[in-house]
């Protein structure tokens, strides 16, 4: 079993903190290929997988 550990943005692009209670963390089936979203509970903020750059 992998870990259930997720990696996510740090700070939104409005530079608020990101934890596990300052945050939604959603699965956008719109895209192509489908990919996890993170929602900023400060200014909602919708920041999608493919615009964070992390190595493998
Ligand atoms: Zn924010």
């Amino acid at each position: 079993m992998a870990p259930l550990v997720e990696r996510f943005p740090s700070r939104c692009p409005h530079g608020h903190r990101l934890g596990i209670r300052r945050m939604l963390v959603g699965w956008d089936n719109q895209c192509d290929p489908p990919q996890r979203i993170w929602v900023c509970l400060r200014c909602n903020t919708v920041m999608h997988r493919h615009d964070y750059s992390w190595p493998e």
